[in-house]
């Protein structure tokens, strides 16, 4: 399949369990995890038209930034190599070395050239002025955002809301997504769809900001509901309560999910169904933005 050519819609399927009968409400999944074999969920759908647009303007070098462990670092590598881009990484972290995470392994692989680069490095300088000091200042390369949340992001993600929209023929009440960067809920804001976002991060607060940058229109995210309180001690942190939710949910619906993003969306959505958030009748569609690359293997030990 080439990157560039029209998707099949995703599957949006139905779940049904205790939480959700209680609650009164109808809840969908939003199967963005099949979209692609490699490049998956939210990240295939923010990086399409980034590509679309480098292929235009006649790049054939792509260039993002992202930690040992991100998930768009591994989606760009996939996607380059899928697409026939030419690809670099810009990692965070000069004591790291292709070997040091699996994700970092399978950009080497998929032939990502990679820099590492300090965290001071990384925090203080723009993107440009990285790009500028590692790679010169005149080499035909398309730069990628980290995350890959920019402008070029957010028509890819209307497409996923659309998709929907035609599935259950009209629009939910809530659109529930993990959100990292902010871009993909931007995106769906951007489609005039009313999103809750579980933030993956702790003090997520500082989002709101991110996105109405990316929305650009203020009025927009009257539609965002911005949930802080699932981050489970941070960026990538989890606990056995998240882990053992995880395992319960994949057991009861064959859905797998992964401890960094969508398990902690599915937790706090599943925790405010509880609580009696929703009122009953509401329709709610919790987007799968994939990322199961970076699924925890003790996920799959029953202890
Ligand atoms: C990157 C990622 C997110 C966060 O998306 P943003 O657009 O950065 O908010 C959510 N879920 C998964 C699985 C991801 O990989």
């Amino acid at each position: 399949m080439d990157f560039l050519t029209p998707t099949q819609p995703t599957p949006l399927q139905e779940l049904h369990d205790e939480v959700v009968r209680k609650a009164g409400v109808r809840l969908l999944i939003k199967r963005d995890d099949l979209i692609h074999p490699v490049v998956s969920g939210n990240k295939w759908r923010k990086l399409k038209y980034n590509l679309v647009r480098a292929r235009e303007l006649g790049y054939n070098t792509l260039v993002t930034f992202g930690g040992a462990y991100s998930n768009h670092l591994f989606a760009l590598a996939a996607a380059g190599s899928v697409a026939d881009f030419s690809t670099i990484g810009i990692v965070r972290g000069d004591e790291l070395t292709p070997q040091s995470s699996p994700t970092l392994q399978y950009c080497q692989e998929q032939g990502m050239q990679l820099h590492f680069v300090s965290r001071e490095e990384y925090r203080h300088k723009d993107e440009g002025a990285l790009v500028a000091s590692l790679l010169g200042q005149h080499r035909n390369i398309f730069v990628v955002p980290e995350g890959g949340s920019n402008e070029l992001a957010l028509p890819g993600v209307r497409e996923m809301v659309q998709e929907v929209e035609a599935q259950l023929i009209g629009q939910p009440d809530y659109f529930a997504v993990a959100a990292g960067t902010g871009g993909t809920t931007a995106g769906i804001l951007s489609a005039l769809a009313p999103v809750l976002a579980f933030s993956a991060l702790k003090g997520g607060g500082f989002l709101r900001e991110e996105i109405n940058t990316l929305v650009g229109k203020e009025a927009l995210t009257a539609h965002l509901q911005l949930i802080t309180n699932y981050h489970f001690g941070g960026y990538a942190r989890y606990t056995s309560e998240l882990l053992d939710f995880i395992r319960g949910f994949e057991q009861q619906h064959q859905i797998p999910l992964e401890q960094v993003y969508t398990g902690k969306m599915l937790f706090g959505l599943y925790d405010l169904m509880r609580k009696g958030y929703f009122t009953p009748g509401s329709t709610l569609v919790a987007v799968h933005t994939g990322g199961l690359q970076g699924r925890l293997a003790s996920l799959n030990q029953v202890d």
